[in-house]
């Protein structure tokens, strides 16, 4: 999330915080946000284009007050 002056944005949206994401790293250090409701739900797409602002399999992370997110870190790079 950055601080542009007049707004916050976020580049990644709603995945940031769900509980269906996978956040992974390749090689190359780029990272990727996988939704892991995509492996058994139709509607999703394994790779949602970011960020996502609305969507109907959000499901926020149960999270401790004020810790930062920490999506599902497992699975393999695309590519
Ligand atoms: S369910 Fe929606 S918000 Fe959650 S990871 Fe998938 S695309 Fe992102």
């Amino acid at each position: 999330m950055t601080y542009d002056g007049r707004r916050m944005t976020d580049d990644v949206g709603l995945c940031r915080t769900c509980r269906w994401v996978q956040v992974v790293t390749n090689r190359r250090g780029s990272t990727f946000f996988r939704c892991r409701l995509a492996d058994t739900d139709a509607r999703f797409v394994r790779y949602p284009p970011l960020p996502v602002l609305r969507c109907a399999g959000y499901e926020k992370a149960p999270r401790e007050p004020g810790a930062e997110p920490e999506p599902y870190l497992g699975g393999t790079a695309p590519g």
